[in-house]
């Protein structure tokens, strides 16, 4: 896959104190053939290898970074902007309904598309009506109603009781523009048009959903695009953005072995954001799309590019080799230890949110999940409080060094019982990692 590949590239910049020209060009190469790989379009490959070759030779020297995690962050940071930059938000209509039309080949998922985004937009309060314009294939007016009733939003069909049944000559166009009056009628919302598709690019299609397109004027249309469908993705958008034209891109069945390569092209061929993500076939299946989350999934680095920046940001490079350096003397994990990597972190931002970063520590992180970040105060005020003999062999602490402690550093005995019973577990957790070959702090392979 392309996550693979660019992993892989990346995996041979990891050792390199320092990136010549060739080895900048060498992965570049690396990156343009992974891209062409998986379907990315050639002049969306040329752009964006041509954006990373002129920054990786022209980067700063970084002081938190080796030269191949700059590249990765670069890669990282051209990705997100190919793919849009920031989530493109719907788009509602000043005086409602909000009319939003869903255009896309047939199997590509807007009927599926339909519930999802009625049941989205439910939720958060919204009044969505479901109307059926694809009256040519046989069952789609059931099968949106059964995704209406899942859903819980009403469906807008042209025969009630007449369910199943297909029509090639039934015109959607009245349908279309009698669902869009209903909702007004009834105060919902937002309307949400399904159309019909047909398995190729074909005329009669375009024709009719620009006429349901001219007879509702949608504040949105979304082309969706099923993620599979590799180089044929680029081919299908532009027919429609000729045929029909789209508003933005929903991206579908990303949830399979999607190459990425549809996401990347979509946008820097049309103009167009990707604005949701289908990711399954049930209803909850749904999110916007966060050019940032589709970038870290291509490169397949959980968001150890989130980390990357944070270290740049406020990771204490000293701290690190130091503990480093005592990890590799094999020496023991100390309470004053457990304080500097605290204080570490919580430069680092949230513990929480660091925890997530950290690939690999599922247990550990179930553990921490609960870690009130104030108490680091408090738990700097109780290592402060205790002799170096103390900090270096808590076993000694016994109950009246306990109450002494306690008293020095205004907490309760109970407060530096806990930080006890957690350092035996943090150093715990230190030798694990060691045996593990890693060092705390980094995710593994990092440092
Ligand atoms: P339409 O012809 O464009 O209306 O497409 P449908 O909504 O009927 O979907 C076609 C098929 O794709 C159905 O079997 C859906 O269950 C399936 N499908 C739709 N979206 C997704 C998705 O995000 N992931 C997966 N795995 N399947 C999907
Ligand atoms: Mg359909």
């Amino acid at each position: 896959t392309l996550s693979d590949r660019l992993t892989a590239t990346f995996r041979s910049l990891r050792g390199k104190g320092r990136l010549s020209e060739a080895d900048v060009d060498a992965t570049i190469r690396e990156i343009r053939r992974a891209l062409l790989d998986a379907d990315v379009a050639v002049p969306v490959v040329r752009q964006f290898t041509g954006a990373i070759r002129e920054r990786a030779l022209g980067a700063e020297v970084s002081q938190a970074l080796n030269p191949g995690q700059q590249v990765v962050k670069i890669v990282n940071e051209e990705l997100i902007a190919v793919l849009g930059g920031e989530t493109r938000r719907l788009q509602f209509a000043k005086n409602p309904p909000t009319v939003v039309l869903l255009a896309g080949l047939q199997g590509a998922g807007k009927t599926t598309l339909a519930g999802k985004l009625a049941r989205w937009l439910r939720e958060q309060g919204h009044t969505p009506l479901l109307v059926a314009c694809d009256l040519q294939r046989p069952n789609a007016v059931t099968q949106l109603k059964v995704v209406g009733e899942r859903a819980g939003v009403p469906v807008f069909a042209p025969h009630p009781g007449a369910q199943g049944e297909a029509d090639d000559t039934a015109d959607p166009v009245p349908v279309a523009r009698a669902g869009v009056e209903f909702a007004r009628e009834k105060q919902h919302d937002i309307v949400i048009v399904d159309t019909a598709g047909r398995l190729g690019v074909d005329e009669v299609l375009m024709k009719q959903a620009a006429d349901i397109r001219d007879a509702t004027r949608p504040d949105e249309i979304l082309f969706v695009l099923d993620a599979m469908i590799g180089q044929d993705a680029v081919t299908t958008a532009q027919a429609f953005q000729e045929g029909v034209g789209f508003t933005g891109v929903v991206l579908t069945k990303l949830d399979g072995d999607a190459r990425g390569g549809a996401a990347l092209s979509v946008r820097g061929v049309t103009g167009k954001p990707v604005m949701f993500a289908s990711t399954g076939e049930k209803l909850e299946d749904f999110e916007p799309f966060h050019p940032d989350r589709m970038a870290s999934r291509i490169l397949d680095m959980g968001d150890i590019l989130t980390l990357i920046e944070q270290a740049e940001k406020a990771f204490d490079a000293e701290q690190a080799e130091k503990m480093a350096a005592k990890l590799a003397a094999d020496e023991d994990f100390t309470l004053e230890d457990f304080l500097a990597q605290m204080s570490a972190l919580k430069n680092m931002g949230s513990m929480k949110s660091l925890l997530k970063m950290l690939p690999g520590m599922g247990e550990i992180r179930q553990q921490l999940e609960n870690f009130d970040e104030r108490e680091l105060d408090r738990v700097e005020a109780i290592v402060q409080s205790m002799t170096p003999l103390e900090r270096r062999q808590p076993r000694i602490l016994n109950g009246s060094r306990r109450a002494r402690i306690a008293r020095g550093s205004g907490t309760q005995v109970s407060d530096v019982n806990q930080l006890v019973e957690r350092f035996g577990e943090a150093q715990k957790m230190m030798r694990a990692m060691r045996r593990g070959g890693n060092i705390p702090g980094m995710p593994p392979g990092m440092a």
